[in-house]
């Protein structure tokens, strides 16, 4: 089994004018595929593998019975394809609020407006390329935090619920070096809260 790109929701040019299309275009055509392509060129060595879903092999990264650039090569690529599948997602044209998620995260931050500084501060202050999320530990409590590169929380046994991808790549196009400012505009597009 091949792992495969996702099919976007909506179009490229449906987050504008926070997310402009040529990003969307590049982000999910390239760069999304790119993991996609990378990740099974990993796996061709490892047909056992193959039959796993990606979150898995993240899931289970420190087990794999593979060798160490491989693995890393799984971190990097398996976690490149989930971490942008999933999100696709947190955006789009209208709000789809999950209702439960926003009573939680406004009972654990304060307030909505509280936990969205705090994200937004994670993720403007991330070093370098990565995402900042929003997860539930294995504790079941809610935390923010970010992660270097494409680490996925999912290799530290948590659930993600909210991402936001601070890659060049998701906003040098439209926002050059202005990382904050993509920050403040994604909320326009993030749907879920
Ligand atoms: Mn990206």
């Amino acid at each position: 089994m091949k792992h495969a790109l996702p099919t976007l929701t909506y179009d490229y040019d449906a987050l504008e004018p926070y997310i402009d299309a040529k990003t969307m275009e590049i982000h999910y055509s390239k760069h999304h595929q790119a993991y996609v392509d990378k990740l099974n060129g990993v796996l061709d060595k490892y047909p056992e593998l193959q039959e796993k879903k990606a979150e898995d092999l993240l899931k289970d990264l420190d087990k794999l019975q593979v060798s160490d650039a491989d693995r890393n090569a799984i971190r990097n690529n398996g976690g490149g394809y989930v971490n942008h599948s999933f999100f696709w997602t947190m955006m789009g044209p209208k709000k789809e609020i999950d209702q439960k998620l926003t009573e939680e995260v406004t009972k654990t931050f304060n307030s909505f407006e509280e936990f969205k500084k705090l994200f937004s501060d994670t993720a403007a202050s991330r070093f370098g390329s990565g995402w900042a999320w929003l997860v539930r530990d294995g504790a079941g409590k809610l935390v923010v935090y970010s992660t270097a590169n494409q680490d996925s929380p999912l290799s530290q046994g948590h659930t993600p619920l909210v991402c936001l991808d601070v890659w060049e790549h998701a906003y040098y196009l439209k926002y050059q070096n202005r990382r904050p400012e993509y920050i403040d505009n994604w909320w326009h597009v993030f749907k879920l809260l």
